[in-house]
């Protein structure tokens, strides 16, 4: 029998009962399974940094063993930073082979929502506020889970580039910025890494839940898309048993304990037996997660007297989890995803030889990252935070001390699971702690002021400083958004302070997200932008610092300035969820006000600061190097209905360093409602001193196209373009008219 066919077979055995326990989480992480018919439970695991530690069935709480330590991989948007679809993989590869070493069947990533706006909380998690940097990199990341017998569940479908009312916010957009901007993305995910399953978001579009949502699940996912592979619910995300049933999601999991009663449990088992929903629907869902477990490797489909039957699949990959070459595997990613920002004077390498004595300063260099930022937490085997790092790289030969700088509240929720809440408000615990923090706000003062006052008195007796602030956790994180772009805790005013006594002090900046740099970028010499670079992260940035390893991160997003200002009140809608359970009325109105016009369009991060002659910090696709390159040979040859570009990169300085050119096409004359350029293709190239490489990169059949409406589907707009060659979106070395 034809594999479809047994699938059809064994789902026309199942009972509804077996149905029903296929398509709801009976525990926070896993479904039930149909035992005597050989279906396993589905086990599924956050999360995109590496696999969260195990959880009780019915508690929030870590079940606590030792055994669940894994690797800690660096965030998405540090491997954004990369620019290097191998590093994507193989950071794809350690955590299909890791979820699978923990016994998981899904892992619930990548995040790939675009990064609309510079305070979204959920950033971190996510590549880029370009869409096609995010599909280039997350299609191998995906395929790279996926060649463990893992699932990938890509997520957050779709929209969910907010977390300020992220369970009740309806996003409104218009068809051409859904299908160029925040979808292709997703649509990568679906058709070219073939992704297996998929995560519906909280939010809700054009007035539905998107775990409910027709347009999004059956017409674009299901129809358009040829998606066969799994839908499971973001958990707690699904309302309405009827909607959620009739649609095209598979699964439903939440947060609360009570799996029975979940919307797709007895609600849905209730419906069907009183003749109010069709059990067809169930069946297909019942398809698309028996189709998932075959191609995972999970069951073959046996034919045994007539009937069709799970067996275990002895053949499936076992995985494995802390092994040297995961770690070496997340080393190779962290070196490549650190950004160069600034380095007038040639401050950095700094010499190791020449370091008798040196000050780290900065709560960040002692900060371990890898417990916080909501469901992404993980529970790393270790961390080499960057004090570490520096230390054991210098080894014996120099002193290295440390002052914190700057005064982090501690998190007193620390006990109290998140998540276990995390329905009855829009904010999560970490809004609360806000409260509290204000509350002890002039005793935070007071601290700050005392350790920067002791930081600048240090740093004066020191020829070395080196500073690592940023973010944390407490700002990167899932369930809110930050309030504006300014540093925490007061480093505005310690870096401006340590600045006057330490003009050459280098700046290392960790954070998920943009940070305003506008008071004190003009005068630092050298700042390093690092994203969360996973457990070997100090190791990385040491060997960065030091001249080890030759920076060639860029940046995934702009890094607004005052002047040229950034999607700001991107994250508030209209009206407030009060922060309570909601009456049946009250939600119908809440759902008709909390709305989030997406009014920019496809303006979205450079497009934007670009079509409106907006000044930024740092461009997008900026990133500098000890090495300098030089572009030459720039021609662009026509194939088909697309191009490829081919030019000569050499390194003209005097080290071995990685460059990526970057390509961005835009019509000859920009019509008013297009983008200027749009990034539609780049080649990272490894070059030694003094080396020259030809290169070619292939752009590919959208690269001339956007989304027309009228026709609803994509289309040529223009019979000029210009095809743009440069090291960033801003510096381009070469126009090319075709
Ligand atoms: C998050 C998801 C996560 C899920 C399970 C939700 O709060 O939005 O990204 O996978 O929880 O932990």
């Amino acid at each position: 029998m034809e594999m479809e066919n047994k699938i059809t077979a064994l789902t026309g055995e199942l009972t509804l009962d077996e149905k029903i326990g296929l398509i709801h989480g009976c525990a926070l992480f896993h479904t039930a399974a149909a035992e005597e018919k050989g279906l396993p439970p589905l086990v599924m695991s956050d999360g995109p940094m590496g696999v969260r530690a195990d959880f009780f069935d019915d508690k929030w709480m870590p079940v606590g063993t030792p055994a669940d330590a894994v690797s800690y991989c660096p965030s998405n948007t540090a491997v954004a930073y990369t620019w290097n679809r191998h590093l994507a993989k193989s950071a794809g590869r350690v955590l299909g082979s890791e979820a699978r070493g923990r016994g998981k069947y899904v892992i619930l990533g990548p995040g790939i929502n675009i990064k609309r706006s510079p305070l979204c909380g959920r950033n971190f998690e996510y590549f880029s506020e370009d869409p096609y940097l995010i599909e280039e990199l997350a299609v191998p990341m995906i395929e790279g889970v996926q060649e463990s017998d893992v699932a990938a569940c890509v997520k957050h479908y779709a929209l969910n580039s907010q977390e300020t009312e992220r369970l009740w916010v309806n996003v409104e957009i218009d068809e051409r910025a859904l299908r160029e901007i925040y979808l292709p993305g997703f649509e990568a995910a679906v058709k070219k890494a073939g992704v297996y399953s998929i995560m519906g978001s909280y939010n809700l579009f054009r007035g539905k839940h998107a775990c409910e949502n027709k347009i999004l699940l059956d017409q674009i996912l299901r129809e358009e898309w040829g998606f066969d592979g799994t839908v499971i619910s973001d958990w707690g995300a699904v309302h309405h048993t009827k909607e959620a049933a009739e649609s095209s999601l598979d699964i439903e999991m939440s947060v609360t304990y009570d799996f029975d009663d979940y919307v797709m449990a007895n609600p849905l088992k209730k419906a069907v037996e009183e003749g109010r929903i069709d059990e067809k629907f169930i069946d297909e869902k019942v398809k698309n997660i028996i189709r998932m477990m075959v191609r995972t490797n999970m069951i073959t489909l046996e034919e045994q007297d007539g009937h069709v039957r799970g067996v275990k699949n002895r053949n499936r990959k076992r995985g494995a989890y802390d092994t040297a070459a995961h770690r070496q595997a997340t080393l190779d990613v962290a070196r490549e995803s650190i950004v160069l920002l600034k380095n007038e004077d040639d401050i950095l390498p700094l010499d190791e030889n020449d370091m008798d004595r040196v000050l780290v300063i900065g709560a960040n260099a002692v900060t371990a990252h890898a417990p916080g930022g909501g469901s992404a937490e993980i529970k790393a085997l270790y961390e080499v935070t960057p004090l570490l790092g520096i230390a054991k790289f210098l080894g014996g030969n120099s002193k290295v001390d440390y002052v914190p700088g700057y005064y982090v509240p501690e998190n007193k929720d620390e006990d109290v699971n998140w998540q276990e809440n995390s329905l009855d408000d829009g904010a999560s615990a970490v809004g609360a702690k806000d409260e509290t923090e204000k509350a002890g706000r002039s005793a935070a003062q007071d601290m700050s002021k005392k350790l920067r006052d002791e930081a600048v008195e240090k740093a004066k007796q020191y020829d070395h400083v080196i500073f690592v602030g940023g973010l944390n956790h407490d700002y990167d994180v899932e369930g809110l958004d930050r309030a504006n772009l300014e540093l925490p805790y007061e480093q505005k005013e310690l870096i401006n302070a340590l600045l006057e006594v330490k003009p050459d002090m280098v700046i290392t900046i960790v954070a998920g997200s943009p940070v305003a740099m506008d008071e004190w970028a003009g005068k630092a010499k050298a700042i390093l932008l690092t994203g969360y670079c996973g457990m070997e992260g100090g190791t990385a940035l040491t060997e960065v610092l030091f001249g080890h390893v030759n920076p060639s991160g860029k940046l995934a997003e702009s890094f607004p300035c005052k002047e040229g200002g950034y999607l700001g009140d991107a994250n508030t809608p209209k009206e407030q969820f009060p922060g309570r359970p909601l009456t049946k009325e009250e939600n119908a109105v809440m759902d008709a006000h909390l709305t989030q016009e997406y009014s920019e369009g496809v303006f979205v991060g450079y497009r934007y600061y670009e079509k409106n002659k907006k000044p930024v910090l740092f461009p997008f696709g900026y990133g500098l190097s000890y090495t300098t390159f030089e572009y030459s040979d720039v021609s662009v040859n026509k194939i088909g209905e697309t191009a490829e570009v081919t030019l000569t990169v050499k390194n003209t300085g005097l080290m071995e360093g990685k460059e990526t050119v970057q390509v961005y096409v835009g019509a000859a004359k920009v019509a008013d409602e297009d983008p200027v350029k749009e990034l539609k293709g780049f080649e990272k190239v490894s070059l030694d001193a003094g080396e020259s490489k030809m290169i070619t990169i292939k752009l590919d059949d959208r690269a001339f196209m956007h989304y027309d409406e009228g026709i609803r589907d994509w289309k040529r707009y223009s019979y000029s373009f210009k095809v743009y060659v440069g090291a960033s979106s801003v510096d381009i070395r070469a126009v090319v008219e075709v």
